[in-house]
């Protein structure tokens, strides 16, 4: 008998969906290409003993109440998958040449600390502070499932967060008139978008900026803990998840979808599956390649016209014998520049792919928990994060692997060496462990077309009236990922929860 739903790809949108369906009594069946579930995040282990996740670092919206809590209550899960709370004092800590700001959850606190640094400018960064809390309330009230009481209600707030449709992060400082490194402090979590001041959308900034004020968390157990909750959810239902599964096209008749082919990975024998309806968590502009773009509508064809996001440089890392904490490590992540402006930092490292002077983000995720892992005791687990140019890194892998490899060593190198001349010295020597990933190990393990990281461009075009949806213009058919709702743990959390209250009618997230 063939499935309720037939999921394409297991991402996070994707398996809440399916876990949410599965637990209201559907049937549901899942193909994964790569051999772990859970795309961006999925967890692996290298050595036989040091595990780490491809993506997740921190995450926001687990708080009692919030996105997360909802859905892991309606799955009843939420005794067992618990979050840890990064330091409130300071969850983010930025560090730039001559300045050190660690961002509070509380907005007054950030206007004081900014304020003893730059005591000049007291003014405009309070004005930009509530610029920001203003925009967030209003775009709280914009976000599905809309009511248009409530928009009425909070007139001032949607009004100041509509005039901001196409402003970019940069727009808003230069309004406000905020000294230059003001900006940098406050921006320099902008590898969690992969893009600089003048090209990130302010509506994306301030959704991430004031979700993780609220509460940034890091999964209690890691997060494959989270992934094999919903996983195991789905499968005590009597659904499946077939992992090494690779989708190569879909059945399509008419405009109903109605299947698709599948070869597994590991026979390479080819199949097909079907399903009543098929759920698309792979990209939507790949999928829709497969199908035909032509059998799309109008509308859908011009939001399937997103550019990808830019894509990243991870370093996966052990030390032994070093208690990083002692050297300013701890419960939130550390986030350097060498750079004045961010703008010219990705300039650099985007587009000249000079890492000599690096700006970069370092997260320990064995400090935020005590939930014992696949790491000796005697270790901790450091990573390293920057942006990357795929373009760059694929032609390099095709032309010369040693080059390559050369590449990514001398990326890590630049990052040691800030490590050690200004947060530990001898890092290297602790070192017992690395591994790199570029744009192109993004696309061979997360299967991401471009090695994209957040799925389509955080800019204001892509964050506007015409961003796509779960709507395809296909029968039976939606689309569940980041590029058809919103990137991030809890916001593709948010987009299967509101697929599934869409096609179910039961409501999880609030009225719609
Ligand atoms: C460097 C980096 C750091 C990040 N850090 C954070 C963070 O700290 N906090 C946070 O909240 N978010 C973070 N994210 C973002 C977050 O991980 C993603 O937005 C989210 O996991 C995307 O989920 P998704 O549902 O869109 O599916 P995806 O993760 O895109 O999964 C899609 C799935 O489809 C599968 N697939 C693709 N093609 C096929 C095919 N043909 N057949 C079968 N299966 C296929 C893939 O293998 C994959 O499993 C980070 C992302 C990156 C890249």
């Amino acid at each position: 008998m063939q499935p309720d739903y037939l999921i394409v790809g297991s991402g996070l949108s994707a398996l809440v969906f399916g876990a949410l369906m599965a637990n209201a009594g559907k049937t549901v069946q899942i193909l994964e290409a790569h051999e772990h579930p859970g795309g961006f995040g999925h967890t692996f282990t290298l050595a036989k003993q040091y595990t780490f996740n491809a993506q997740l670092h921190y995450v926001w919206d687990c708080g009692e109440g919030q996105t997360v809590n909802r859905v892991l209550k309606k799955l009843g899960l939420e005794q067992s998958v618990t979050f840890e709370r990064y330091d409130p004092k300071g969850f983010d800590h930025m560090r730039m040449p001559g300045y050190s700001l660690d961002i509070p959850s509380e907005p007054e606190e950030l206007i004081q600390r900014l304020s003893v640094l730059f005591p000049n400018d007291r003014d405009r960064i309070r004005g930009f502070v509530q610029e920001v809390e203003k925009t967030g309330a209003g775009l709280k009230k914009l976000a599905p499932p809309v009511k248009p009481a409530e928009l009425l209600q909070s007139a001032s707030e949607v009004l100041c967060a509509a005039q901001h449709l196409n402003s970019t992060l940069q727009d808003v400082f230069d309004k406000f008139k905020l000294p230059q490194a003001a900006q940098t402090l406050l921006a320099l979590q902008w590898l969690d978008f992969l893009l600089p001041p003048d090209q990130l959308s302010f509506y994306a900034w301030v959704a991430l900026f004031r979700g993780y004020q609220a509460g940034a968390f890091y999964a209690t157990n890691h997060f494959e803990d989270v992934v094999n909750a919903f996983v195991k959810v789905i499968e005590s239902q009597g659904g499946k998840v077939l992992l090494n599964h690779e989708v190569t096209n879909f059945r399509v008749t008419g405009k109903t979808v109605t299947g698709v082919e599948a070869m597994d990975l590991t026979t390479h024998q080819t199949a097909e599956f079907t399903g009543n309806t098929i759920i698309c968590n792979i990209d939507p502009q790949k999928a829709a390649k497969m199908i035909g773009e032509e059998k799309f509508s109008k509308t859908v064809r011009r939001k399937l016209n997103y550019e990808y996001s830019a894509s990243n440089f991870m370093a996966y890392c052990v030390v032994k014998d070093l208690d990083l904490r002692d050297y300013g490590f701890g419960k939130w992540n550390v986030s350097h520049t060498g750079h004045q402006s961010l703008n010219e930092a990705f300039a650099q490292m985007y587009d000249r792919h000079d890492f000599s002077n690096p700006s970069f983000a370092i997260t320990t995720p064995t400090l935020l928990t005590d939930a014992s892992r696949d790491c000796p005791e005697d270790c901790q687990v450091v990573e390293f994060l920057t942006v990357a140019n795929y373009d760059y890194f694929r032609q390099l892998r095709d032309r010369d692997r040693k080059a390559y490899n050369k590449k990514k060593q001398e990326i890590l190198d630049s990052m040691l060496d800030v490590v050690e001349a200004h947060y530990v010295p001898n890092f290297r020597k602790h070192l017992v462990f690395q591994i790199t990933g570029s744009p192109t190990t993004n696309e061979r393990y997360c299967w991401c077309p471009q090695g994209n990281s957040y799925g389509s461009n955080l800019t204001p075009r892509n964050m506007g009236l015409g961003r796509l949806n779960h709507e395809t213009s296909l029968n039976q058919f939606y689309f569940c990922n980041a590029s058809s709702g919103y990137p991030g743990f809890a916001p593709t959390i948010w987009t299967g929860a509101l697929l599934y209250q869409r096609l179910s009618g039961d409501v999880i997230l609030g009225d719609g």
